[in-house]
């Protein structure tokens, strides 16, 4: 009763290479599509479950399954991934030496694989049409779809040629796959890749991943205190701006004896390789990185994502985060954000070659970006609802757990904007926040002195703020364009045309604050409120660990390493910390009750199930 049955369907795959129970959200009825011989767009986030809706397909379709996919770098993960399923695989790129490469193609012909993942450039080349011409094929799946986007900044031109698929071989059903979720960006990859075909989009909801927003401060500081504080040795991701800043933060980590490595396109390639490398391989990495990083990394256990910057879109943000917690377990995305981000966006925009639609797209964007950082209310909320999806406060995210304090700023604002007027008023020139807060505190300097400010109707007026919560105002003010910061002239601030609606008192202003001091209803990591399956072991892997059973997924994981290494694999390609922490819970006893762990099919039962029950033994 343990093997697979002899004409197996979709769910006795699923069940037995694969070892999970049931199947995820639309996964089911996209695989019943494809069965069929039609043309799909799949939808999901990243850590959705895309790989299953074209693997599955491919084994129950008669002839080879075609995978295409641009991330050249990964191919060999993936493929090792599913050789451990017992699923037979392999991959044509420019790594293969020649010869290798001829043995590939020679099962293929002889009809010896299930699946072959290619670069567009092979499938497209004259050896590569020859030999998808000798060949049945069970399916086409073009992985990574968004960059047949000629916007979208992984464009790759091959991709476009990929809608000759369709012409040369029209009985064989196409599924593109992407995370990226806008939909010019569908519309376009319908247009060139499918021309039709259904699209499957799902939730774009990532339930384990709790957002967070911080006030920038001392950012470094800030950032090594939340890695110390909630995720020593854990594997993550630290997203910055600049190389340079990529470079001192990753050495700034390392000096306080975190793992961090530093990962952008300036390095050499052989160094970005063997970071990479490390990332995939080892457990607890912290990848310090530019967005050169990221694309089509599918290392499930990343527990964090941080931003020391502000990234210049909510698709950005949404992707970037999103390379948190695929496994379903809890993951954190974490934002340091202060006013200098809004001011060096706003720049890198202006300063930017593009023509003036390309700006003011690039302005709004950035604008609801800016909205969802300083958003008083959930996060989760006014991200779902950015890509057109509708819900309810998440109970997983700083605005719900810790629900800002919104105080009528209004007055306060006014006083500001006047105080900016005046000065420039009096001195024929503008002013930047450090002098403008001076006046309005009431605190006499040389400058105050030297421009005569301290005799203004405004000198002194805000004096029972704080200078903390005046700098909050401003970037609020700034980022509602009430305001401007002229990053050129040392960031003097300046009025606009929507300055007077306020100082009319035509428009409220609410500011958000945060007590300092308040309580933090912080919930251990382990019992957020998250869920994503609903199956028993997906539960008690969301559970926090009782110390025996945290003893024993540690050897576990030590078991799993040296595995890892023996079979030359990345750790997560022998389990998943989801399957190990269920298994420290329910501590099987047998190879029967081993099936019952989620990540557990026959194949790695047979391979792996003495090992693990022996750890367990041991315990
Ligand atoms: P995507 O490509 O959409 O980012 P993957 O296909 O890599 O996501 O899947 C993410 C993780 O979820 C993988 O570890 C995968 O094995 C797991 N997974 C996918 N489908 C299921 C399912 N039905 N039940 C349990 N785990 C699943
Ligand atoms: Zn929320």
């Amino acid at each position: 009763m343990n093997t697979l049955p002899a004409n197996p369907n979709a769910t006795d795959l699923l069940q037995h290479i694969w070892g999970y129970p049931a199947f995820r959200g639309q996964q089911r009825a996209i695989i019943d599509h494809v069965l069929g011989g039609h043309d799909a767009l799949v939808l999901m986030p990243t850590g959705g479950g895309k790989s299953l809706c074209f693997q599955i397909p491919a084994l129950l379709r008669e002839g080879l399954g075609i995978v295409v996919s641009p991330l050249i770098a990964l191919m060999q993960d993936q493929v090792a991934a599913l050789r451990e399923l017992g699923i037979r695989t392999a991959f044509l790129n420019s790594t293969l030496d020649a010869q290798t490469a001829r043995e590939v193609q020679q099962q293929a012909r002889r009809g010896e694989l299930d699946l072959l993942y290619m670069a567009p450039e092979r499938l497209l080349s004259d050896s590569g049409q020859r030999l998808l011409d000798d060949c049945r094929i069970a399916l086409f799946a073009i992985d990574e779809a968004h960059c047949v986007s000629q916007w979208g900044h992984d464009f790759r031109p091959e991709y476009g040629q990929l809608a000759m698929l369709r012409e040369r071989w029209p009985q064989v059903p196409r599924v593109a796959l992407t995370a990226t979720a806008d939909v010019p960006t569908r519309h376009e990859i319908v247009q060139r890749l499918l021309h039709d075909g259904t699209e499957f989009v799902s939730s774009f909801d990532r339930p384990n991943i709790r957002y967070r927003v911080v006030e920038k401060r001392d950012g470094r500081a800030q950032l090594l205190q939340f890695i110390r504080g909630e995720h020593t040795s854990d594997c993550g991701v630290v997203y910055c701006l600049s190389r340079n800043t990529v470079e001192e933060v990753a050495q700034m980590l390392a000096g306080h004896g975190i793992t961090a490595l530093p990962y952008h396109a300036g390095l050499p390639a052989e160094m970005r390789a063997r970071h990479l490398r490390r990332f995939l391989d080892e457990d607890g990495i912290v990848m310090v990185a530019t967005i050169a990083f990221g694309m089509g990394i599918d290392k499930p256990d990343v527990r964090f994502v941080a931003h020391l910057d502000m990234p210049k879109s909510v698709e950005g943000y949404f992707q970037e985060t999103g390379r948190a917690g695929r496994d379903g377990l809890p993951a954190q995305a974490w934002m340091a954000y202060g006013l200098q981000d809004v001011v060096q966006q706003r720049r890198l925009i202006e300063l930017s070659e593009a023509d003036d639609a390309y700006k003011r797209l690039s302005t709004a964007k950035l604008d609801s970006m800016l909205a969802l950082a300083e958003a008083a209310d959930c996060r989760r909320v006014r991200l779902l609802g950015y890509f057109g999806e509708a819900s309810m406060p998440c109970g997983n995210c700083d605005n719900c757990l810790n629900p800002p304090e919104l105080i009528d700023a209004t007055e306060s604002a006014q006083k500001l904007l006047s105080t900016i007027y005046r000065c420039r008023q009096a001195s024929n020139t503008s002013f930047a926040a450090t002098h403008i807060i001076d006046v309005l505190r009431g605190k006499r300097s040389e400058k105050t002195e030297r421009h005569g400010h301290h005799t203004l109707s405004t000198f002194g007026i805000g004096a029972d703020t704080s200078e903390t919560d005046w700098r909050l105002l401003l970037r609020q003010l700034v980022a509602q364009h009430l305001l401007e910061v002229d990053a050129a002239h040392f960031s003097v601030l300046q009025l606009t045309e929507a300055s007077r609606e306020v100082l009319r008192g035509q428009r409220r202003i609410h500011l958000k604050r945060r007590e300092p001091g308040a309580k933090r209803k912080r919930r251990a990591m382990g019992g957020a409120a998250a869920a994503g399956g609903k199956s028993a072991t997906a539960r008690a892997a969301r559970q926090a660990l009782s110390s025996a059973d945290t003893a024993l997924f540690e050897r576990l994981r030590a078991w799993r390493a040296a595995t890892a290494k023996e079979h030359g694999v990345p750790a997560y390609v022998v389990f998943s910390d989801a399957t190990l922490r269920a298994i420290a819970v329910a501590r099987p006893t047998s190879l029967d009750a081993l099936r019952g762990v989620s990540g557990v099919g026959d194949k790695k039962r047979d391979n792996f199930g003495p090992a693990l029950l022996a750890c367990i033994d041991d315990a």
